[in-house]
């Protein structure tokens, strides 16, 4: 047997510490007709799921279709918006995806035809499948909130797909005036990233705080509970005390609409007025699997939760925040857990294997402040076809931590991003 190389070596044990099971990573197959796949979408969840399935088995001809030749990472954008980095640190090329084996093609996959196999894309190619592995992240529910479209994202940014968008708010933030209100609307679930509204105001309140003291913060949001709660609530008080303030479903948080021509959001008993209005709008999974047919009319995907293949349509895979994840949340490290397994599970799918049960892992960080870390993180298995949390195999991070665990936890959220960017792009 030919001993597994260096990449596929760290493939293998990284797929381990993400919760794939051993038995789901399958050695590459005898050589038979190649078997093509597609992937579109070159985020955490499609790049990812690309690259293992080339390392598992070689003889793929893997495909991933990509609209940007530059990714641009979300985890950690919000230290973009508040100043503490640049838009630069979140970028990344498809370089060493293509060193790998996997076939690159730039266009917008416009097109499924499930019955032919086929995806068409924009620069008129069209591309036959074995199996299609779908994975566009989100998109803006654009007719989820009144006053909110296109139009109004440009003076109310949403800043939720990293780029244009970040530095918008950014450059809003930076020309305020120091006493400026500054409004952020945080949707209903489910969206992208639950802890990455708070996380923002976390980091907005430090912009301002240091930057700007008479200015103030509040969060309208559409729900009563949200990831990390007490955790964030409690550094809150500690950090920002009076210049922060969550507004929750119940207190009359839940935005109604907006009108970009004032920079104001309505609620059912105010109206703010902000000099930085950040909206996060409803959304739904990324229009191409609209139109390959695989979303219900929550507008996300219904998946098997051991091979991600489509409910709706067979040979179909979805992955990343575009599915219905049971209780996995729509996160970086999710989308990178079920791409390995569902690469295991596509690697014994093409040889006529059943795959094995998964297990995935999700850990997320989020900063308060730059030297202020907190976590949560979670173990899902499938239970009745849908993913369920292992009882007592995650949580949050300590309540009642001191300062120093709070400056190590950022350094580990850090350590995060350094790791999770590099095994998909580096
Ligand atoms: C502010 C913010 C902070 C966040 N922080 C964290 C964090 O700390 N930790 C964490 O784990 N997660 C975080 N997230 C969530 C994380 O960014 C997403 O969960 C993750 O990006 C999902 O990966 P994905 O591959 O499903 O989608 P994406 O990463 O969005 O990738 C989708 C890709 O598909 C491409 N695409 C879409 N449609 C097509 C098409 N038709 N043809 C070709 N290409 C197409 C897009 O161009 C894009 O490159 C954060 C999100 C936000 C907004």
């Amino acid at each position: 047997m030919t001993p597994p190389t260096t990449s596929r070596r760290r493939f293998l044990k990284s797929a381990a510490a993400m919760g794939a099971s051993a038995a789901l990573l399958a050695r590459p197959a005898l050589a038979q007709a190649a078997p093509r796949v597609v992937v579109v979408g070159g985020g955490f969840a499609g790049v990812s799921a690309a690259r293992a399935l080339k390392m598992l088995d070689p003889r793929v001809a893997v495909t991933l279709v990509e609209t940007s030749r530059t990714f641009t990472a979300c985890p950690f954008s919000n230290g973009v918006v508040a100043g503490l980095r640049e838009l630069s640190a979140q970028q990344f090329t498809y370089d060493k995806v293509a060193a790998d084996g996997v076939v690159l093609a730039f266009a917008t996959a416009e097109a499924v035809d499930p019955q032919a196999r086929t995806v068409s894309l924009s620069d008129g190619q069209r591309l036959s499948y074995d199996r299609l592995v779908l994975a566009p992240g989100i998109d803006i529910r654009w007719d989820g909130l009144p006053g909110y479209n296109e139009a109004a994202a440009a003076r109310m940014p949403h800043a939720w797909k990293a780029g244009e968008q970040t530095l918008l708010l950014r450059r809003q933030l930076e020309s305020m005036e120091d006493g400026g209100l500054v409004v952020i609307s945080s949707p209903a679930n489910p969206f992208r990233c639950p802890p990455g509204p708070y996380e923002r105001a976390s980091l907005i309140a430090y912009y301002l705080k240091t930057k700007k003291p008479r200015s103030k913060l509040i969060i309208l949001d559409a729900k009563d509970a949200f990831s990390k709660q007490r955790l964030f609530q409690n550094a809150w008080k500690e950090l920002y005390p009076g210049l922060l303030e969550w507004v929750s479903l119940s207190n009359g948080g839940k935005v109604t609409s907006v009108d970009p021509a004032t920079n104001t959001l309505v609620t059912d008993f105010a109206r703010h007025e902000a000099k930085v209005a950040n909206v996060i709008p409803p959304q739904k999974a990324g229009r191409i699997v609209e139109l390959a047919g695989v979303t219900d009319r929550s507008g996300w995907c219904p998946i098997d939760p051991v091979t991600f293949e489509s409910k709706l349509h067979p040979n179909i895979h979805v992955l990343g925040d575009a599915t219905i994840a049971g209780a996995m949340p729509k996160s970086a490290f999710t989308a990178n857990a079920q791409a390995k397994v569902c690469a295991a599970a596509l690697a014994r799918l093409l040889r006529g294997e059943a795959p094995a049960e998964p297990e995935l892992i999700n850990t997320c960080y989020s900063l308060v402040a730059p030297d202020y870390g907190i976590h949560v993180a979670g173990v899902y298995h499938p239970v009745n076809g849908v993913l369920t949390e292992i009882e007592g195999s995650g949580g949050v991070g300590p309540v009642d931590a001191p300062r120093e665990t709070r400056a190590q936890e950022a350094t580990f959220a850090n350590g995060w991003f350094a790791t999770l960017t590099s095994e998909a792009f580096g």
